[in-house]
């Protein structure tokens, strides 16, 4: 347990002893007064990595000098260009490659997995998520129930926080499981809630689920590359993700999915097909009958954008050499720091600061949510002409994100020194 102190030579000293601290440098940060800004919102948009320009050069000098023939003969050839990360991948998700790939963006592959994992009979129908799931896991949940002639009001069972309470126990979903299990045809939430910040017991609350034949599907949106995860040990049946949040990969970029290995090479398994899902040896056979690739792969749809997976594997191949155990390592001070700053100066301006995420570092990834009660808009207004970039939803929440890869102890303290500033200005 580290003993953190409010100084400026305290953040100093921790980023002197920190192992990864140099890799900020492979990172382009927006510039404040001709200064690297304070990026506290990787948790909405990961900042770009520098080795992208080499990545994706390489695939338009490819374009330009080859043309088609770029499919076979480039580099990296473009027709299995989406498997060429599929190893590191599988280890920041917990997964075997084979159970992973890259298509598409989030909500398009969860509703392509639901065709899959979402059937509703006439006895278990219904779908399990969290009150308040993200806007997009809301709307495609309830348009998958309408698909299926199901109103959201006979279908949709929202588990929700105690009174008072900011975030889910995990005995809440356990309880909700129990009293509708029976008629419930699927599970499916945000393993790491974008509000609260909290992550759920995901390892449990699958394990309870498949015990009482319910499908799980996790979004991990907030999760892929923030926390760790072991999504085939764990018996996860599906799971998808964004690659442009804690993976870097860049603005509405291609999205991460994951099929648990014991569905692959199933017949019975209802998939929306397309020639990429085709067995790779006979796609270019042209034949009439879909003969499915033998993983997760059979999944895919489209042919490979690869101009927009280029970027997700220049990312992982920094997440590769930072090590993940690392990156979580300083994780959990980095955000420990955030939280005594943050207690510090509410202490000192008796201002009364409510932390909305889980104060157990187990229960949390990198991104701290706080209620700023009493103080309103003009803070946060302080912060941003400051040079730091965070996150305001209504009423008054901030919610803050130093990311490992890239943000320092440094960082904190200066934000806390601007919070300050702003707290004193207001008062
Ligand atoms: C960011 C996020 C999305 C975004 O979905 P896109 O299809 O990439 O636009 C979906 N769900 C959750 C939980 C998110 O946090």
């Amino acid at each position: 347990m580290t003993l953190f102190k409010n100084t400026l030579a305290f953040s100093q000293e921790m980023d002197r002893n920190d192992s990864i601290s140099s890799f900020k440098e492979l990172f382009h940060f927006p510039q404040h007064k001709g200064e690297n800004c304070i990026y506290f919102v990787g948790n909405s948009l990961g900042l770009q990595p520098k080795n992208v320009n080499t990545y994706l050069q390489e695939v338009l000098d490819d374009w330009k000098n080859l043309g088609v023939e770029g499919h076979f003969h480039s580099q990296k050839p473009w027709w299995d260009y989406h498997e060429r990360g599929s190893e590191s991948l599988a280890k920041i998700v917990g997964a075997l490659p084979s159970e992973v790939s890259v298509m598409n963006t989030l909500s398009v592959n969860l509703h392509l997995l639901m065709v899959s994992f979402y059937r509703p009979t006439p006895k278990k129908f219904k779908i399990i998520c969290e009150h308040k799931a993200f806007p997009s896991d809301q709307y495609l949940v309830k348009s998958q129930l309408r698909l299926h002639g199901y109103t959201p009001d006979e279908a949709l069972i929202e588990v929700k926080p105690q009174e008072g309470r900011h975030y889910l126990s995990t005995q809440a979903v356990l309880d909700t499981l129990d009293a509708h299990a029976h008629e419930t045809a699927l599970l499916f939430m945000g393993g790491l809630n974008y509000y609260s910040g909290q992550v759920l017991d995901m390892k449990t609350i699958t394990a309870y689920a498949k015990k009482l034949g319910v499908f799980v599907g996790w979004d991990l949106a907030h999760a892929a590359g923030n926390v760790p995860l072991q999504l085939h040990d764990w018996g996860v049946d599906f799971a998808a993700w964004c690659s442009y949040k804690y993976m870097n990969a860049g603005p509405g970029n291609v999205s991460g999915y994951y099929v648990h290995e014991k569905y692959h090479n199933t017949a019975d398994i209802p998939r929306l097909e397309g020639w990429w899902g085709h067995c790779k040896e006979e796609r270019f056979l042209m034949k009439d009958t879909f003969i499915p690739e033998p993983d997760a792969k059979a999944w895919q749809v489209s042919n490979a954008s690869v101009m927009s997976i280029a970027p997700y594997w220049a990312s992982l191949e920094i997440f590769e050499k930072a090590g993940f155990d690392n990156l979580i390592r300083k994780q959990k001070q980095l955000t420990g720091y955030l939280e005594f700053v943050l207690d510090a100066i509410s202490k000192k301006h008796n201002a009364n600061f409510e932390l909305i995420t889980p104060k157990n570092p187990k229960e949390r990834g990198s991104q701290i949510s706080v209620y700023l009660h009493g103080y309103g808009k003009s803070v946060f207004d302080h912060l941003i002409q400051n040079g730091v970039y965070l996150d305001w939803r209504e009423p008054n929440v901030i919610r803050l994100a130093p990311v490992p890869l890239y943000n320092s102890f440094e960082d904190v303290f200066r934000f806390g020194e601007i919070l300050s500033e702003g707290l004193d200005n207001t008062h």
